[in-house]
């Protein structure tokens, strides 16, 4: 089933220091309201089975995203928004608007928790988020950043106190957070094969990933091109039939890294994103694997 994430606008409420979305465009842009109701239409007839809203904040525009989402239920795609609970300033609020979401058709609420969301928004508007999801019967689970260093102890601790469904989730040294200090990770020798959903930007623009994809800036390796002059089925397409992404989907990042030279080592030092960074951004390793994409593809057990 194809996937997409849609990015409506870049606009947020906050500045969180370790943003992706956001980094690259200090001046926030905004998809028009008409291109999106009719891309939504098209997304539909293109078999896309399930969107989520996000970029910025996208309950900064909830009417236009409501409408969006209300699209997406009459053509039976699933929709899941992301948000940073801002909203969820006293109880009757966040009810209220949980409430709408639903009554337009929302599948499902990603809310985002991290040392660095939580200077700007309370983290007692996302256990109210958490809590008017479950009363009004919205599915929902908390997306929880983290660096995963000592100081994050606290964090996953609330959410824990408060019997949040939560899933940690490394952060990406990209965008703002491109100037972090990497902290070494230490994971398991695993695949680190990548679903790979696109994302579409508010201008239109098209990548092969979701994540931190729009931000290999020395390669533009997950660029997939633009729809004002590329149709919708094309950049799905070169997304589904490109042979380095089918290896990213099927053999997995740790395997790539391994035939290109990287220690194993040095492999489990790296979150999945970041490991993908090291290889697909840069230009003399790209252009090598491309050129031996055949063999790559051979690598197997
Ligand atoms: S809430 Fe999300 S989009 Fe907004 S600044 Fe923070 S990380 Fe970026
Ligand atoms: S691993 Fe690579 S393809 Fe997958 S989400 Fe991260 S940057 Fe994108």
């Amino acid at each position: 089933m194809r996937k997409l994430a849609f990015g409506y606008s870049t606009r947020c409420t906050i500045r969180c220091a370790h943003c992706v979305a956001s980094g690259d465009h200090p001046n926030s842009i905004k998809m028009d309201h008409e291109t999106a109701k009719g891309l939504i239409l098209e997304l539909a007839r293109a078999g896309v089975g399930g969107v989520s809203f996000s970029a910025g904040e996208p309950m900064l525009y909830r009417n236009e995203i409501g409408e969006l989402v209300k699209l997406c239920r009459h053509s039976s795609i699933y929709t899941r928004i992301v948000t940073n609970s801002f909203w969820a300033r006293t109880d009757e609020v966040a009810d209220q608007l949980v409430a709408e979401l639903k009554e337009n058709g929302l599948c499902q609420l990603r809310l985002s928790f991290s040392r660095w969301h939580q200077q700007h928004v309370s983290r007692d508007n996302i256990l109210r988020a958490a809590q008017s999801c479950r009363k009004i019967g919205l599915e929902y689970f908390v997306s929880f950043i983290t660096d995963f260093s000592e100081e994050d102890d606290p964090y996953e601790q609330y959410l824990r106190d408060h019997g949040l469904t939560f899933f940690p989730e490394p952060v990406i040294y990209a965008g703002r957070a491109e100037s972090f200090d990497r902290r070494k990770i230490f994971t398991d020798y695993q695949a680190n094969c990548c679903e790979m959903n696109p994302y579409l930007t508010p201008d239109l623009h098209m990548y092969g990933c979701c994540d931190a994809g729009s931000h290999f800036s020395e390669t533009n390796f997950f660029y997939l091109g633009s729809l004002n002059d590329t149709p919708l089925e094309q950049l799905f397409r070169k997304s589904e039939t490109d042979p380095m992404f089918t290896l990213i989907r099927t053999m997995g990042i740790t395997n790539i890294a391994s035939y290109a030279g990287m220690s194993g080592r040095e492999i489990i030092t790296y979150s999945k994103c970041e490991l993908c960074r090291q290889l697909f951004n840069s230009p003399e390793t790209l252009s090598r694997l491309r050129a031996e994409v055949h063999k790559l593809s051979a690598w197997r057990r």
